[in-house]
């Protein structure tokens, strides 16, 4: 009973994060992992079943943003099995209402299940699934989604169910946005496709490029799915093209044996195979639970988790000095790629996850994020040594340090040989000057050989291109290319040096917002706290970074011998002439415009050194209003915010 309850508490918990808050804190595996226990738990003590168990309902909560929804007919979630035995199982049950059963066999596309109510042809109302029963009108939104036909080639009033989803590319250009703007990342595809659709400003929607997938016809009038499938086709909705059609659960399997192997060649994420009976006249017949039809299940993956054994954690330092524990594995195969390091972030994340040396850890890699130690399996406990916080630094032996309300250890010696070399890493990266061929290796070996120790050495290897050029593994080749791209970085613009001289907590976004504004490094220099301070974004530590590394006088020195060097020091970019009613002015664009693209205002305004912010607080200057605005607008005359229509609008453009 306990357990049921502890598994029923922590489900609930998921299920709230997933659905709800579309930002899930365990994977899908653990998740399901989790759901089997407590089924088979439910199944041996029937009576004990929780009211509140997940077992008995579909989905999560819906919010109260969004009108409800009452579908016509319950938009259930799937069965699940997951391996060829409980398959088999499930055919085995088929077979006893049927007895030459068909099936078609689905990709089970990794998205968020949408119903579509078409009118007259014509998209009438799109809803989430939300628990089954009532989801959440987000019509608006679905209607930015440009495989979703706003009509049909028929004059049809029809209900049709399917999954929205976001492409593996789209996914990743929006992760690599979010990144650039420091916001909180995607976990995956699935998630960053429900959290655009459940978004009240529909051009946020429109602006993540998501596609759908159709896949079911709920009061089909046709014999089988197959031909419902066919139909949809031809009324120009957009089906899969890799469904199949299989004679018998054998065809299934090899159709699951295919996809296993492809998953990855495909352009959009699938976690498994769909399975359902053809002839939908017999699927009153075969039935439902009050949570699946049984006519169709789910199979799914097994999850891209891997166990192998940690068998040593050792420290990296970084370029600020942070020291990060990672674990030494035993190589292992995952998604096609050989691990044997992970990181373990740091001393909180060892003790909180209870990991120790020569623990079984169980690892997981998502894209070409850095392969991570997701938990510990204490069965196989044994030998185990307990995980000790090193006190100095790894590399130069220095005493670390643990500034407060900071969870990492810092190396604090400016001259640590590890930091030295992160630095010049940093400097030469793509984001800051972007000298390419001076890979980390290269860099590596030239400081240890001593070729480079400051970044202005790099600008004067040309000097000893005889010596380098003799170094194993270079040729005349390589050492000129490598020196044509340093000669090449010297006119980079000045916000990529600004970047590069690795200032704490100046990235390259707030390197350029700094340039704008100060658009050269004397002028920098010459800059008062004050001034510093008054620049949206730049808050009073980063204005205080910035003062106490040009009072350094070794910064000075390097400084010059950059400048002496030839590297530029001046921003090749717009610069703000300032302009009182622009400059350091937070706006908010809601609703559409016929006369001029959102994008063009945005530029419009961030060249008069103004920003542009998603959604409407009291630090909010101005709102920019189009047609149909949403929610922003209602927030901005509740807050008593300035307002710009398209008349004003037009006149500030200089259109009037
Ligand atoms: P599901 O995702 O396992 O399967 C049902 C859904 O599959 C359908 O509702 C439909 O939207 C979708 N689907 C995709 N392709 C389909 C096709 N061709 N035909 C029919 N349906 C298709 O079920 P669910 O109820 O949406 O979600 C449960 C799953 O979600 C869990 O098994 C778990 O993996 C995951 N989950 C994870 C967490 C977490 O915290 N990580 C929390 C809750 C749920």
């Amino acid at each position: 009973m306990q357990r049921m309850k502890e598994i029923v508490d922590l489900l609930n918990k998921y299920n709230y994060e997933y659905y709800t808050l579309d930002n899930p804190s365990v994977s899908d595996a653990e998740y399901d992992r989790l759901m089997q226990e407590l089924i088979v738990l439910e199944k041996k003590y029937p009576n004990d079943v929780l009211p509140d168990s997940p077992t008995q309902k579909i989905g999560g909560k819906i919010i109260d943003e969004f009108d409800k929804v009452v579908h016509n007919v319950g938009m259930f979630s799937l069965g699940n099995v997951f391996n060829e035995e409980e398959l088999i199982e499930f055919d085995n049950k088929i077979r006893k209402v049927i007895n030459n059963v068909e099936y078609v066999a689905e990709l089970k596309i990794d998205g968020m299940g949408v119903s579509l109510e078409y009118k007259n042809g014509l998209l009438f109302r799109a809803a989430t699934r939300g628990d089954g029963t009532v989801g959440e009108d987000i019509t608006h939104n679905v209607k930015t989604i440009k495989s979703i036909p706003i009509k049909l080639n028929e004059p049809v009033d029809i209900v049709i169910r399917g999954e929205i989803f976001m492409s593996k590319k789209s996914f990743e250009t929006l992760n690599n946005d979010r990144k650039e703007k420091d916001l909180p990342l995607f976990q995956n595809p699935r998630n960053a496709a429900a959290g655009s659709v459940r978004q009240l400003d529909s051009s946020v929607t429109a602006s993540r490029n998501l596609d759908a997938f159709l896949y079911h016809y709920p009061l089909t009038p046709f014999k089988t799915h197959y031909e419902s499938l066919e139909y949809m086709k031809e009324l120009g909705l957009k089906v899969n093209p890799n469904i199949r059609l299989c004679k018998d659960i054998n065809e299934v399997i090899e159709y699951i044996k295919k996809w296993t192997e492809l998953r990855d060649t495909l352009p959009y994420e699938i976690d498994g195979v769909v399975i359902k009976v053809n002839d939908v006249t017999k699927y009153d017949e075969i039935g439902y639970t009050a949570k699946v039809p049984k006519w169709a299940t789910a199979y799914k993956f097994p999850a891209q988790l891997v166990m192998t054994k940690l068998k040593d954690i050792i420290f990296t330092v970084g370029r600020t000095g942070m020291i990060t524990p990672n674990a030494v594995l035993e190589p292992i195969k995952i998604m096609g790629s050989t691990v044997s390091r992970a990181t373990l972030h740091n001393e909180d994340f060892i003790l909180n996850k209870d990991i120790k040396i020569n623990d079984y850890v169980y690892i997981k890699k998502a894209g070409d994020v850095i392969p991570e130690v997701v938990s510990v399996e204490l069965k196989r406990r044994e030998d185990v040594k307990p995980f000790v916080m090193i006190e100095n630094c790894p590399i130069c032996g220095e005493k670390l340090i643990n500034p407060k309300g900071f969870v990492d250890y810092f190396c604090p010696n400016d001259n640590c040989p590890a930091r030295n070399i992160e630095k010049l890493i940093h400097f030469v990266s793509r984001d800051a000057m972007n000298i390419e061929g001076l890979g980390e290796r290269i860099i590596e070996d030239f400081y240890n050989y001593g070729y480079i120790k400051d970044f202005s050495d790099i600008y004067k290897l040309k000097d000893k291109k005889e010596e380098l050029v003799e170094l194993e593994g270079f040729g005349l080749k390589s050492v000129n290319n490598i020196l044509d791209n340093i000669e090449l970085s010297k006119s980079n613009s000045m916000e990529r040096l600004l970047f590069a001289l690795g200032i704490n907590g100046i990235g390259a976004k707030k390197a350029k917002i700094i340039s704008k504004q100060f658009p050269s490094l004397e002028l920098l220099e010459n800059s008062s706290f004050d001034e510093l301070n008054n620049i949206k974004d730049i808050g009073p530590i980063l204005s205080k970074n910035i003062i106490d590394y040009f009072s350094d006088d070794d910064n000075i020195r390097e400084l010059n011998e950059l400048k002496k060097c030839g590297v530029n020091f001046e921003y090749r970019g717009k610069k703000i002439l300032i302009d009182e009613e622009y400059t350091n002015k937070r706006f908010v664009i809601t609703g559409s415009f016929d006369f001029i693209t959102r994008k063009e205002i945005k530029d419009f305004i961030e060249d008069k050194g103004g920003f542009i912010s998603e959604s409407v607080s009291k630090n909010t200057d101005i709102v920019i209003v189009g047609k149909d605005p949403g929610k922003k607008y209602d927030d901005a005359l509740k807050l008593n915010i300035e307002i710009w229509d398209d008349k004003i609008l037009k006149e500030k453009l200089g259109l009037m």
